[in-house]
């Protein structure tokens, strides 16, 4: 089970939600690729895999750390944005603590 604290740290507060419908409105102007609508439940807590672990039993990628997790309201499509890309600046000496 998480800690408290990391509960808290992957659950986007109000401003970081807002600057990830500040992307999203920027980034999906044809809405979503499968159905063509645009309407998404945007996830409030981050997903995917914590920052690079060299000991951890689970192959982490270049690219690893917390993820936007996006769902189309409509058709169901799934994404995943970067947090980082996003902008939304979460250290990762704040999701590492296992
Ligand atoms: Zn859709």
């Amino acid at each position: 089970m998480p800690s408290e604290k990391e509960e808290d740290t992957w659950t986007l507060s109000e401003q970081q939600m807002a600057t990830v419908r500040r992307h999203l409105e920027r980034v999906l102007t044809d809405g979503c690729w499968v159905c063509k609508k645009n309407d998404w439940i945007i996830l409030a807590k981050l997903s995917g895999e914590k920052p690079y672990d060299p000991n951890a039993n689970y192959l982490a990628l270049p690219d690893s750390g917390p993820k936007v997790r996006i769902t189309c309201k409509n058709c169901g499509n799934a994404a995943y944005f970067s947090s980082d890309v996003i902008g939304l600046n979460i250290a990762p000496s704040e999701v590492s603590s296992d």
